[in-house]
């Protein structure tokens, strides 16, 4: 008896792993299908989306100011007959695909250029002077219409509604904080968001889970004293001197108050005070930048910064004003990625690209306000490599040399589409969570 039993549990558990097996190797074919197929699609999309590209290259719009790029987006969506609601946040645009119900999953793309002179030499080259799109939102907003071109082709298979969000001003002016005042995420559950990465091979991946770009904020700070005579120090109250300290002294918040292993950055980038050798101004005027990975340390920031100023000033008998601009330069969080949708991402990268092409992505102390979508519902921003020597495609963003390799946009449009349609895969809802 014990034989048999023994025998028969070995049968069991044989045909247990024959079957995992070929349901392993069905899952791997499947897999295969789907990534050659998407890659394909994107692909054959090439040449649309390079003119594309070339295009909102050509004619950059700033913040709030995108018409032309966002008619252009429209006509698309009109011409692939996806429906889609405008506008959002001035600009901003919100298309739809899928069944219309839940789960529903958001993509996101920054349609806005620069405030700077292109100095490539090149055919498609900004044709305004001035404006550029040195950011690589040029590359964004048309890999998102890719995917949308994409998404639509399979429209039927998906098990859930995409949103695409198209969006103004990411630079400084805080566009997506907009596009949520307005609506824009409706009932989505989770939000991808790319950039493309310069540090990276074409063809690779940048991937990070958690603090990923820092909290930001600016502020202009003024120190008043009483101006006099070079010669009479006395009779005047020098406000050169006040702000000399205050600068030497606000260092300190970095290098003593901060945990060494909590990265913030406080740095003045201009000074203006007096004109001539001979006179002590009554004022002097500086500003800068802060920075922090924790939203939460950037406030404590701010408010440190501020009592040293005013401390820092009295101790020399001036007054100081400070003005933290967030009319024009809203704060913005950091960009912390959830680490969900990390796994998922890493799984989808490597599915279409292979393992070896998925890297780890570096924080940066640069601010993205795809972090105002973060706080409102699970989101993700992924780094899509676009490094090539040979095209020169090596430049730090913002720089007048950028310059983008093209071969980025079916990548970039067909890890859009999978993120969004394998995310609904996987979250399909049953008919019982509905119900309840
Ligand atoms: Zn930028
Ligand atoms: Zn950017």
């Amino acid at each position: 008896m014990v034989g048999i039993a023994t025998d028969m549990s070995i049968l069991v558990l044989f045909s247990l792993f024959v079957s995992l097996a070929c349901l392993s190797a069905t899952h791997g074919r499947l897999d295969r299908v789907y990534k050659d197929e998407l890659l394909s699609s994107a692909q054959q999309e090439k040449e649309w989306l390079v003119s594309i590209r070339r295009q909102i290259h050509e004619n950059p719009e700033l913040g709030f100011q995108e018409h032309n790029t966002s008619a252009l987006i429209r006509q698309h969506l009109d011409q692939l007959g996806i429906p889609y609601s405008y506008p959002f946040a001035k600009t901003g645009i919100v298309a739809q695909i899928g069944s219309g119900s839940k789960p529903i999953v958001a993509l996101r793309a920054d349609m806005d250029a620069l405030p700077l002179q292109e100095l490539v030499e090149w055919e498609h080259r900004s044709k305004i002077d001035g404006k550029m799109h040195g950011c690589g939102h040029d590359a964004h907003t048309t890999m998102l219409l890719g995917a949308a071109k994409l998404l639509n082709q399979r429209k039927d298979k998906l098990k859930g509604t995409v949103r695409l969000l198209f969006q103004p001003a990411e630079e400084a002016r805080a566009g997506a904080s907009h596009m949520i005042k307005e609506g824009a995420l409706g009932d989505s559950e989770a939000i991808f968001g790319m950039h493309v990465d310069f540090t990276i091979l074409t063809g690779s991946i940048g991937l990070l889970s958690g603090p990923l770009l820092a909290a930001t904020s600016i502020f202009e700070a003024k120190i008043e004293g009483v101006g006099g005579h070079a010669a009479g120090p006395h009779s005047a109250v020098d406000p050169i001197l006040a702000a000399s300290f205050v600068i030497l002294a606000l260092q300190q918040l970095t290098s003593r108050e901060t945990d060494p292993l909590h990265s913030q950055v406080l740095s003045i980038t201009y000074i203006r005070g007096g004109s001539a050798f001979n006179v002590i101004p009554s004022y002097v005027e500086f500003g800068g930048s802060l920075r922090s990975l924790t939203t939460e340390g950037l406030y404590k920031l701010q408010q440190r910064m501020k009592e040293v100023i005013k401390g820092q000033a009295a101790v020399h008998r001036c007054n100081a004003f400070i003005d933290m601009k967030e009319e024009e330069h809203p704060i913005y969080p950091a960009v912390i990625n959830d680490d969900g949708l990390h796994q998922h991402a890493e799984k989808v990268s490597s599915l279409l690209f292979g393992p070896e092409n998925v890297k780890k992505s570096k924080k940066v102390m640069a601010g993205e306000d795809f972090a105002f979508y973060q706080e409102k519902i699970p989101g993700y921003m992924s780094h899509v490599g676009i490094r090539n020597e040979k095209l020169g495609s090596i430049h730090v963003p913002h720089s007048p040399c950028f310059f983008l390799d093209e071969d980025v946009l079916p990548i970039g449009a067909a890890l859009n589409t999978a993120l969004a349609e394998l995310y609904l895969n996987e979250h399909e809802h049953s008919v019982l969570d509905e119900a309840f």
